[in-house]
């Protein structure tokens, strides 16, 4: 895994240590001396990973943390705080201000390393190893103010254990604490039928005397896909030693010591909610921005880059099939009129008018997209000569029967043209999908050069 981490400690002998220990795993480490050059280095080279040493000489390094967290350009750096201090105080004044781990020095190879890991990997999951460029010009959301009541799952093999747990940290965390045996956890993982409410955090507790048990329960959390966006903290006997390398590796978000006070848990608790929250909110990005290169914004139609991959696909099954598909390219009549005197912002609820009823004139399995300004591609599959000119007579008849009546109460005749291509086999011959949409687009031009409001026809022949 290569990642760039920014290290952040006055003291030059600390600084070559983990240089050289991260550059022996394959990361790429960075430097700085104080919080102002970490605080200008993040912004500048934005690193995956920052491993702050909390005392520096110009600032304390809750400073350093509570400015980075406020900061969009550096919000989601994932913080590990290095300390001395065996202060619990320390540790939590640390959480509170951001990290999202608390790592106290001397550390071993095995611990710091697993602990990085664990927070690239939840990175590179969410799909955001660098700041999209939006963020980096601070135009990303702000967070949200409130962040609603989450779920916490206390799961161990001892109920009242649970239950203790559920007591001690019910004063510290204000969301839902549910106590479930691991049979329903594993139920919890397995349900195929998604939309339960699934906890946002499992807590395992291991008893400290069945770590195998609770580590096959989290590589279950980690596999099925109801709950492997939920985070899991390992309770146990591993706690910080070397063994919590393993719990890491097989996904755990966090690992804590049996000895973890309440309020450590619960600020760990958050810290984990925190990033899984900036994971979801990342995944639900992508998956817009996925549908966004899909869909035309103003009328909801597939567009163009959709649309000719798709006829491609159609085409392909069609010859597989020997069955004939149609295409129709689908032109509004003096459509720059319409803006002309009524506006754009009427134009724009003229084609969404149009899309619609074009849309409800035509089946579930054709293809209907706006590919231009306002000009439509209609693909339908598995269709003849003889059925495309019906529905391509139904389209403009669609619109030419009844006008257009915008909010303003102004009715509009709004009529198109359009030019139908089928590639029929009978016919002799099949066209490649580019000149069948080439033929529909000659056709086109001549329902316009006939009047407009019209259909023409041509037929491939090879
Ligand atoms: P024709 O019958 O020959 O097709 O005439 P036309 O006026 O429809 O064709 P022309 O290509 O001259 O003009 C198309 C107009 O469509 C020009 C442009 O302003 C308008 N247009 C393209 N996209 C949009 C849009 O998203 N919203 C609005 N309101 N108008 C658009
Ligand atoms: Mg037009
Ligand atoms: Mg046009």
């Amino acid at each position: 895994m290569s990642g760039r981490i920014l290290i952040v400690d006055d003291v030059a002998s600390n600084r070559i240590v983990y240089r050289a220990r991260l550059a022996a795993a394959f990361y790429e480490p960075l430097l700085a001396i104080d919080g102002a050059s970490c605080l200008s280095l993040a912004v500048d080279a934005q690193p995956d990973l920052i491993l702050l040493d909390l005392s520096l000489p110009d600032m304390s390094g809750h400073d350093v943390l509570r400015q980075l967290r406020q900061d969009p350009r550096t919000r989601d750096i994932p913080v590990i705080v290095l300390t001395a201090a065996q202060d619990c105080e320390v540790r939590l004044g640390a959480f509170s201000a951001g990290a999202d781990d608390v790592i106290i020095k001397p550390a071993s190879d095995q611990v710091l390393l697993a602990r990085v890991r664990n927070l690239m990997r939840g990175r590179a999951d969410a799909g955001m190893s660098r700041a999209p460029a939006f963020e980096a010009a601070g135009l990303a959301e702000a967070p949200a103010r409130f962040e609603p009541c989450a779920t916490v799952a206390l799961v161990s093999g001892q109920a009242d254990l649970a239950r203790r747990l559920q007591q001690d940290l019910s004063g510290q965390l204000r969301d839902r604490l549910v106590v479930l045996s691991r049979a329903e956890v594993l139920a919890e993982a397995t349900a195929t039928r998604p939309g339960g409410e699934v906890p946002d955090v499992f807590l395992i507790h291991d008893e400290g005397f069945d770590p195998i048990a609770s580590l096959r329960l989290l590589s279950e959390l980690k596999s099925h896909l109801a709950t492997r966006h939920s985070a899991v903290c390992v309770i146990g006997a591993a706690g910080d030693g070397d063994d919590a390398a393993m719990a890491f590796d097989l996904g755990a978000d966090d690992v804590v010591g049996l000895q973890v006070s309440a309020v450590e848990l619960a600020l760990r608790t958050r810290s984990l909610l925190r990033r899984k929250r900036e994971g979801d909110r990342r995944r639900a990005r992508i998956e817009d921005g996925l549908r966004l290169a899909m869909v035309d914004p103003l009328t909801g139609l597939h567009n163009r880059r959709y649309a000719l991959p798709h006829l491609a696909a159609i085409a392909a099954r069609a010859a597989e099939a020997g069955r004939d598909y149609a295409v129709m390219v689908v032109d509004l009549d003096r459509f720059k009129a319409v803006n002309d005197k009524h506006g754009h912002a009427a134009g724009d609820a003229v084609l969404v008018e149009v899309a619609q009823r074009l849309q409800s004139n035509l089946r579930d399995e054709d293809l209907l997209a706006r590919i231009g300004g306002e000009e439509f591609l209609v693909v339908l599959p598995d269709c003849s000569t003889t059925a495309a000119r019906l529905v391509a007579e139904r389209l403009c008849a669609a619109l030419d029967e009844r006008p257009i009546r915008l909010a303003s109460g102004v009715s509009l005749k709004v009529t198109v043209s359009i030019g139908v291509a089928v590639s029929a086999l009978s016919a002799g011959g099949v066209l490649s999908v580019e000149a069948l949409v080439e033929q529909a687009d000659l056709a086109l031009l001549e329902s316009k050069g006939a009047g407009r409001n019209q259909v023409t026809y041509r037929l491939s022949a090879a």
